[in-house]
């Protein structure tokens, strides 16, 4: 599910803190030469092929495409910064824009996108996140338009709830913990009487599922100026605590074991899992699913309010582009043409980036999920940022992750383990924020 979510949710873990010192441009002597470089699947290639050949004719441009798999682009990126040909135009994920913004390897696009007639068309949380200060990312100037928002919601097997007799769950109402967990006992059952479970109520993922708990409980893992370390409080351990008891006492997910023989993304697609997380990148495989499916909001903690993140990837344009206008109204293209997005969403890779093409999308769209409303929800209300979208470097909640094992199999307590954690992270983190200071 890791790689999974990895390549299709617009995050690249790259530590761009390293790179340092501007460059010179890619492109030729010729202004209306410009290089695009993107990774992604062959129907995003297709979308942007067809979109950039219409941009050529419109604008007189020609544009030399260079695309890479999304395991390589890090590597691919890197090298054009160090080798001074970073091309004109290129994906850029939120979490790099601090220390992109200050070693001058993007440009402030400000001007041109709030004049762009779509402006206010594209969701604000896609333009939010490529926004920087100088101090805290969220806010201040554009320095890149959103290539997509990928909502990361949650669906239900509407097949498994008919068959094990039990009601079906309210779009309009989520569940609380309680209900949630207690749906989950039932629809955990030995169907063929040989005394072991062939079908269960969830089986999450916590590097990605136990933001929406820890959220939706009121913790988070880090204050809102992005200085403190907050994981150890009792909102985020009763969260921690309630993800883990899942599995380790409640025995509504898979055991480790049965987990290792065919995990829970499988067992899911096999229709064995009540409640499972969907992204927009998920839409074209659960198509082909073999039962019915809807999307839902998250059960709420003690906020009363769902809570989830939203993965996105931007697109920027070089400091160094010999036509910036030119290479920024390719970006504002990419992100906002009708043409192109209509055959992006048509191939299932993501939402509309502009809110009026979501709505009719979700409106008239007879292909599963029903509740695609569930999707503008998330990216218009509830959704939010990954921690680490919006400091210097990501160290510090990587570093939550590592030896979390232990707390799942319910060797360890919540409790002790943000405790011991919590002075380990802020470590890290202080040291993202001097070196964003430095530069
Ligand atoms: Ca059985």
């Amino acid at each position: 599910m890791k790689s999974r979510v990895l390549a299709a949710a617009g995050i690249i873990a790259i530590a761009a803190a390293s790179i340092t010192g501007c460059s010179s441009a890619a492109s030729s002597s010729d202004s209306h030469a410009l290089t695009f470089m993107f990774r992604g699947n062959d129907a995003e290639k297709a979308a942007y092929t067809a979109a950039i050949k219409q941009f050529e004719k419109d604008n007189g441009a020609t544009v030399k495409i260079i695309m890479t798999t999304a395991d390589d682009y890090n590597t691919k990126l890197k090298a054009a910064i160090t080798g001074k040909k970073v091309p004109d135009v290129f994906y850029v994920d939120p979490g790099s824009v601090q220390s992109y913004v200050k070693s001058g390897i993007i440009r402030d696009i400000t001007k041109q996108v709030e004049a762009a007639p779509t402006y206010d068309d594209i969701w604000k949380y896609g333009i939010d996140s490529y926004r920087y200060d100088g101090k805290l990312v969220g806010k201040g100037a554009i320095y890149a338009v959103p290539k997509d928002v990928g909502p990361f919601s949650f669906g239900y097997n509407k097949t498994m709830f008919e068959k094990a007799g039990v009601p079906l769950p309210d779009k309009d109402k989520p569940y609380t913990w309680a209900e949630f967990l207690d749906v989950a006992k039932k629809l955990t059952q030995d169907t063929n009487g040989d005394g072991k479970p062939d079908q269960w109520g969830t089986g999450l993922n916590v590097t990605w599922n136990l933001q929406s708990f820890v959220w939706s409980n009121g913790g988070d893992w880090v204050n809102k100026d992005r200085t403190k370390v907050t994981v150890d409080t009792p909102e985020f351990t009763e969260a921690l605590q309630y993800f883990a008891d899942l599995s380790a006492k409640d025995g509504v997910t898979p055991s480790a074991t049965e987990a290792a023989s065919l995990d829970t993304y499988q067992r899911w697609m096999k229709g064995q899992i009540g409640f499972f997380p969907v992204g927009p990148w998920d839409v074209p495989t659960y198509e082909k699913l073999p039962f019915q499916w809807d999307l839902i909001p998250y059960p709420v903690g003690k906020t009363g309010k769902p809570a989830t993140w939203v993965g996105t990837l931007g697109i920027a344009v070089s400091e160094t582009a010999k036509n910036p206008d030119l290479a920024t109204k390719l970006a504002l293209y990419l992100s906002t043409d009708k043409t192109a997005q209509k055959s992006l969403v048509d191939a299932g890779v993501q939402i509309p980036n502009l809110k009026s093409a979501a709505t009719t999308w979700a409106s008239s769209s007879t292909l599963p999920p029903a509740n695609k409303q569930e999707f503008l929800k998330i990216v218009e209300d509830y959704g939010r940022p990954l921690p680490a979208n919006s400091t210097y470097s990501g160290e510090w909640y990587d570093e939550f992750w590592k030896n979390i094992q232990p707390v799942l199999d319910g060797k360890v307590t919540a409790a002790d383990y943000v405790k011991k954690e919590q002075p380990a992270m802020q470590k890290l983190l202080d040291k993202a924020n001097q070196d964003a200071k430095q530069g």
